[in-house]
């Protein structure tokens, strides 16, 4: 729990209020830091919008708004939730009480390192009507062996290409499980034209071709069911304490054939699915309506494809030898993506793992670009200069 015997803790679990207000033709929602998706995702489903939100229910609003958190499903209509606040409260180092707006220098800056430079006490966003979402489909494809979800990957990241990553009104999220599961989420938004049975008919081919059985075809309407989806399947990923280690890796651009290649046949095949069943790897579309907003420091505003290598077991069922054996294979994956052409690793604050012995996040690359990264530096340098934030994902990058 205690990174150093001198480290104080700041409990923030009962800042819980949601406060919906009208500012002319804004509808916004303040929300405290105590605040977790699952309270804000309810209190929103009364109020007919939409905000883009991580699929966690127990993730905190500003925890994942200050490391430049990214929403699977809805950022490429709605952009990051960082992108959507428009003025936050903070305590400085030194104690100082500040509401910052987009004309404070730094603002832009606590929407993606912000956990390095003050405490936020509360966030104010920018909503959309529920409207943004058209419908999603779910498929999930049972699978036996390694090698078959290897092969429905292979196709399925095809069609994320082609298909979608050059369609501004549809996402895709494709969810390789330790629980043999392949999950495989198209979210159509408000400007989709055609036919979503058509759109979606490819992946069941697929899925068909392979011989895998698809075990379950899932229909939403709402943003409030898009949302909310995944909230059983994480209920079930319990530990004491849960061993966590997350990673990502993307392009900027679409991804080409050795990047696919490299995820298919290196991060589904060799990712400690089976020794850390709760692990997952997500293959998400990004880009789109990120790319349009305004530019906050994290690598997540800049990547079209993005891949995250999330190694999840419950450690009191593991052995000392067990949990290395755990944590070298995957980092084992992560090395070896670092020698991909084209593919940028560990580049968001929410998907990094600061504590890896002998690997180390770069400043350019987690803030998204050396500009931001030395704009970071400089203002954390001013607000605390003493560094009395330095436990959090960029811990490395100020020591
Ligand atoms: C089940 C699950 C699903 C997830 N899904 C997504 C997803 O879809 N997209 C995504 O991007 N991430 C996702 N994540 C990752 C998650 O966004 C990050 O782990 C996030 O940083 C967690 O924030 P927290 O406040 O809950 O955790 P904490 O561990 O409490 O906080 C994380 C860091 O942020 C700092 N911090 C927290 N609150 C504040 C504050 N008020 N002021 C300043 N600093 C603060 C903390 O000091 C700490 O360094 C998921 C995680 C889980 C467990």
């Amino acid at each position: 729990m205690f990174a150093s015997s001198e480290a104080i803790v700041l409990d923030l679990a009962h800042l819980k209020s949601i406060d919906f207000h009208q500012e002319g033709e804004s509808s916004l929602v303040t929300v405290g830091a105590g605040v977790v998706f699952r309270e804000l995702v309810e209190a929103v489903k009364g109020r007919q919008a939409a905000l883009p939100v991580g699929t966690g229910p127990d993730v905190g609003v500003v925890g994942y708004i200050v490391n430049g958190g990214l929403s699977g499903y809805f950022s490429r209509r709605l952009g990051l939730l960082g992108q959507r606040v428009v003025r936050l409260t903070m305590v400085t180092a030194e104690g100082d009480i500040r509401v910052l707006t987009p004309e404070d220098d730094l603002f832009i800056a606590m929407l993606g390192a912000g956990s390095a430079l003050g405490t936020v006490v509360d966030v104010t966003i920018l909503m959309a009507p529920e409207s943004i979402l058209q419908s999603a489909e779910e498929r999930v494809v049972a699978f036996e062996t390694r090698e078959q979800a290897v092969a429905f990957a292979r196709g399925a990241l095809r069609i994320q290409r082609e298909s979608v990553l050059s369609n501004g009104s549809v996402s895709m999220e494709l969810v390789v499980s330790g629980k043999k599961a392949l999950v495989v989420t198209l979210v159509f938004y408000d400007a989709f034209q055609g036919s979503t049975a058509e759109f979606t008919k490819p992946l069941d081919d697929l899925a068909a071709s392979l011989n895998l059985s698809i075990t379950l075809k899932s229909h939403w309407s709402t943003w409030y069911e898009t949302a909310t989806a995944l909230w059983p399947v994480i209920a079930e990923e319990k530990g004491s304490p849960l061993g966590m280690l997350q990673h990502c890796m993307g392009t900027k651009g679409p991804p080409t054939d050795a990047v696919l290649d490299f995820i298919c046949d290196t991060v589904v095949a060799e990712a400690p699915l089976d020794q850390a069943q709760f692990s997952i790897v997500e293959i998400r579309t990004l880009g789109g309506a990120v790319l349009s907003q305004s530019e906050l420091p994290t690598g997540n505003c800049h990547h079209q494809f993005f891949v995250d290598l999330i190694t999840l077991y419950d450690a009191k069922a593991k052995t000392v030898s067990e949990r290395q054996e755990i944590a070298t294979l995957t980092q084992r994956v992560m090395e070896k993506a670092r020698h991909v052409d084209g593919l940028s690793v560990d580049f968001s604050g929410t998907h990094s793992q600061p504590d890896d012995v002998d690997a180390s996040v770069s400043a350019s690359v987690i803030f998204g670009t050396q500009a931001m990264a030395d704009t970071v530096r400089r203002l954390k340098t001013m607000v605390d200069p003493a560094n009395r934030f330095r436990f959090h994902p960029f811990a490395k990058l100020f020591g």
